[in-house]
């Protein structure tokens, strides 16, 4: 039978095109392996099964309550079958029972019930009572990842090529996905800077999020147009929708190929007025990415990334090995390494950090690093040492006041005295700046450029905290735009006060990665433009393709326009006009 094609909307969040098959990443298998207990580890096992009952139960009840929230109370009720399972006495009894009888770890016993109902009930001749077999099956597989504390995918397992459907992605599965086997990916929630599209496009990967129900609409083998480029995702595509597809992509590979060459090139407007162009990175991994990107060095490291992924935090000397690389493999370029900056969407499973209502403006980044000073002197310490070994620049994510940035740098001047009593080298001259990403210091940025050496503007946070527009929330993504004239403003003034310091002022927010916003950002005085690797080349093509008074004349006319969309439009046809072959990147 023919499958129905389904075209969904989303948001873009790595370009590209791709075509392939769908994986369910929810629909994977748990492998348990059955080890022995001895006698005394019963009650131990017994605990551990009931913890994983409770905290399952938890999950499914705010499901539960989500989902009637949001698609009405009737939806929500078939959670209520899932809590059904949960209780179901005669099923817990047979696993505790067989867990004494049999002395194997309670996952095996657990998993071994759990196959035995479903066989059982696939025997019942009673339609309403097979459909119990999905509930079933994922509440037990639920049960499972809670005591096995399996990683929701094993996404670093794959072994052919597929396109990841999932209704999101933490950092760490992204973090740890094979590029090779991962030829696109959509989700259902997220939007243009979560981390999931962040590595997306440091992956290189096309990936569409926010799609809403794209998880219900798949079904594991479906085949998938992935277009990364205006963020949309075609189901189970007819064969001349291939077809056409198939064509955009190659004329998309010959865009970007086209603007190869470019990487040997100086970043430089027609008039010879130079900017730095630099690139994000999450993992030394993405090195090699960034000479074939033509990038001058890295104007982002998120460290947190390092964080992640592992069962501790890693040690001064880990870190330090880590950077030092880091340092070797860019010189004679810098590098700019950003403290830890935890919180918002990134979390460490082995830290306890309270859950908190509004996460973005809670206990993050530098507040979190300041409230636990070893934890962050440990890094400094360890960017230090490494900064012996290249061009290291440090800087502080989330500074919101001078106080912040005071404690910080004092914080580090401790840092530097260990080091120097300890007669271990480090680069005394080393850059420090701070990320401007809240309102209140782009705000004040004329007196913070006063503590630091440079500033580089976050506007992935700026605009979600200037525009009061979660960043991750796919609901509200329509009022995130980087072109609205408050957050120009914002940018203007800091570039402004920065300059009139005499500090440089850079930008590593996803906003210096779009095209036609570079020019904006260009005319308003930005020194460096740092973004993910695989936007380089379209930012230096359009640099190169005005002069700096043209750029200055189009960021004064954009700051006189009145709405987000208006600057928007502007820009698009500028670009356009300056630019023809950018038409496949303009909606
Ligand atoms: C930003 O906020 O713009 C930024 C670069 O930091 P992150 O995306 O890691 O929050
Ligand atoms: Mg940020």
């Amino acid at each position: 039978m023919k499958k129905e094609s389904i075209t969904l909307n989303g948001i873009p969040a790595a370009p590209g095109i791709t075509i392939g098959k769908a994986y369910m990443v929810d629909s994977e298998e748990i492998n348990v392996a059955k080890c022995r207990i001895k006698q005394e580890d019963i009650p131990k096992e017994i605990t551990r099964f009931k913890v994983a009952l409770l905290r399952t139960k938890k999950e499914i009840l705010a499901i539960k309550e989500k989902i009637s929230k949001e698609m009405g109370v009737e939806h929500g009720e078939i959670f209520s079958a899932h809590l059904l399972v949960l209780e179901d006495i005669m099923l817990i009894d047979e696993v505790i029972v067989r867990l004494k009888k049999e002395k194997v770890c309670v996952e095996a016993v657990f998993l071994d019930v759990i196959k035995k109902y479903i066989s059982a009930f696939l025997k019942i001749d009673d339609e309403y009572l097979r459909e119990r077999i999905s509930d079933i099956s994922d509440v037990g597989k639920r049960i499972l990842k809670n005591l096995t504390g399996a990683k929701k995918s094993t996404l670093s397992g794959l072994t052919r090529p597929v396109v990841v459907v999932a209704y999101d992605l933490s950092p760490s599965d992204t973090a740890t996905m094979h590029k090779k086997n991962v030829i696109g990916f959509v989700t259902d929630i997220g939007g243009r800077t979560s981390h999931t599209a962040i590595m997306a496009k440091s992956l290189e990967i096309p990936a569409v999020v926010g799609l809403e129900e794209i998880t219900r609409k798949t079904k594991n083998g479906d085949t998938l147009i992935v277009d990364g480029i205006r963020g949309v995702v075609i189901v189970n595509p007819d064969k001349a929708t291939v077809r056409k597809y198939e064509a955009e992509k190659k004329r998309f590979q010959s865009f970007e190929k086209d603007l190869a060459p470019l990487k040997g090139l100086p970043s430089e407007t027609k008039d010879g007025h130079k900017v730095v162009l630099s690139a994000n990175i999450e993992l030394p991994e993405e090195i090699p990415s960034l000479k074939h990107h033509g990038a001058e060095g890295i104007g982002l490291y998120r460290t947190e990334y390092f964080y992640m992924n592992r069962a501790d935090l890693p040690s001064e000397e880990v870190q330090y090995r880590s950077y030092k690389f880091v340092a070797e493999k860019t010189k004679p370029h810098f590098t700019i390494i950003r403290t830890l900056d935890l919180g918002g969407d990134k979390f460490l499973s082995h830290l306890e950090m309270p859950r908190e209502m509004n996460p973005y403006l809670g206990w993050r980044a530098i507040r979190f690093c300041l409230a636990r000073p070893s934890i962050f002197k440990n890094q400094l310490r360890a960017i230090l040492r490494a900064s012996a070994y290249g061009k290291l620049k440090i800087m502080y994510p989330m500074i919101s006041g001078l106080e912040e940035l005071k404690q910080a740098n004092s914080i580090l001047e401790e840092a530097r005295q260990d080091l120097r009593k300890n007669k271990i080298p480090f680069d005394e001259k080393m850059e420090v700046g701070a990320m401007i990403e809240v309102p209140s210091a782009a705000l004040t940025s004329d007196i913070l450029a006063n503590e630091v050496d440079f500033f580089s503007i976050g506007t992935n946070d700026l605009i979600q905290y200037a525009l009061a527009v979660d960043r991750v929330n796919e609901k509200i993504a329509y009022l995130y735009e980087p072109a609205h004239p408050a957050v120009l403003r914002l940018i203007k003034s800091v570039i402004d006060n920065g300059h009139s310091k005499g500090i440089w002022v850079g930008m590593c927010g996803e906003m210096a990665g779009v095209p036609s916003l570079a020019l904006i950002l260009l005319g308003l005085g930005l020194d460096e433009f740092s973004t993910s690797p695989i936007v380089l080349p379209e930012i230096k093509r359009v640099i190169r393709s005005v002069t700096l008074d043209e750029a200055k004349k189009i960021a004064h006319k954009a700051l006189t326009l009145s709405t987000g969309r208006e600057v928007q439009e502007y820009v698009d046809s500028k670009l356009k006009e300056l630019v023809p072959e950018f038409a496949i990147r303009v909606k």
